[in-house]
């Protein structure tokens, strides 16, 4: 067991790609805190799963946009389970439209939640890991930081800051034993894509060199491997999981 004895959060862990980052954290022996916003029953169905293979798992409801509400989260999380080893911000959302018909709301919406929770999180929980001297902080980016679609300024906006957070965060927390990395999916199957993935049916996987969605599991294995012994000196780095979308090859 990796992580025997280590306290992880994952922030976003009710469904999609956290639910498989907090199930295999659990599997591996983290005492795993799952983060939801609005899904408590998806939550709450995970932690009675985890329970059930013999893991342990709470699950905690917050807006990971509200600064003063994570605070709260990660206090509850000492108190429960103890000190974080491990951060995992997962959380996210989309809300796409042309530039021109973007209200301003939709935008901050969007970056609050992505970048404004990655920001929040780490910031109550980076000087405790410091005093420890070791911990793993691993946010979740996306190819679409660099690959960019026609809809999504505010996404790519939120996802191109979160590789550059990552970078200087990672500058700063080096050497204290603490790495902080990014892992950018590509095209994965979850509810977030659901939409585009049945407008566009099998077109998208022709841009996909490996010719498939990739798998939540496909993303959560790197993030495990990031939050492992044997990552102990990556830092600052965003690894991209996307079956080579991001090569930009021609349709073959
Ligand atoms: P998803 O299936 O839509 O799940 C999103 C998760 O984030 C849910 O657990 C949701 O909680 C949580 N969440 C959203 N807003 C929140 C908030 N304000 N506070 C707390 N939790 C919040 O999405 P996913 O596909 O698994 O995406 C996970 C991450 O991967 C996101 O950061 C996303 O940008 C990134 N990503 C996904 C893809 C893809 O193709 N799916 C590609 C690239 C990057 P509730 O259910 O409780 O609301």
């Amino acid at each position: 067991m990796i992580f025997k004895d280590k306290v992880a959060i994952v922030t976003g862990g009710s469904r999609g790609i956290g639910k498989a980052i907090a199930m295999g954290l659990a599997l591996q022996g983290a005492k795993v805190a799952i983060i939801y916003k609005g899904s408590k029953e998806a939550a709450d169905g995970l932690v009675a799963e985890i329970a059930s293979k013999g893991g342990t798992a709470i699950a905690i409801q917050a807006d990971v946009a509200e600064y003063a509400r994570t605070k709260e989260v990660v206090e509850e999380v000492e108190k429960t389970l103890g000190g974080v080893d491990i951060l995992v911000n997962n959380a996210g959302m989309i809300h796409d439209d042309l530039f021109v018909r973007l209200e301003p709301e939709q935008w901050s919406k969007v970056i609050q939640t992505n970048l404004g929770g990655t920001f929040n999180f780490c910031h109550a929980i980076a000087f405790s890991m410091m005093r420890k001297r070791s911990g793993r902080i691993i946010n979740i980016s996306s190819v679409a930081a660099d690959y960019v679609n026609p809809g999504q300024t505010n996404y790519a906006s939120s996802k191109g800051a979160i590789n550059s957070f990552t970078k200087s965060l990672a500058v700063e927390l080096a050497s204290r034993g603490v790495t902080v990395n990014a892992v950018a999916p590509g095209f994965i199957e979850t509810d977030m894509s659901a939409a585009v993935r049945n407008k566009a049916g099998d077109m998208i996987k022709k841009f996909i060199p490996m010719k498939r969605y990739g798998q939540p599991e496909d993303i959560a294995k790197v993030v495990l491997f990031l939050a492992s012994p044997d990552a102990s000196y990556i830092t600052g780095q965003v690894i991209t999981v996307d079956g080579g979308l991001s090569l930009g090859a021609a349709s073959g």
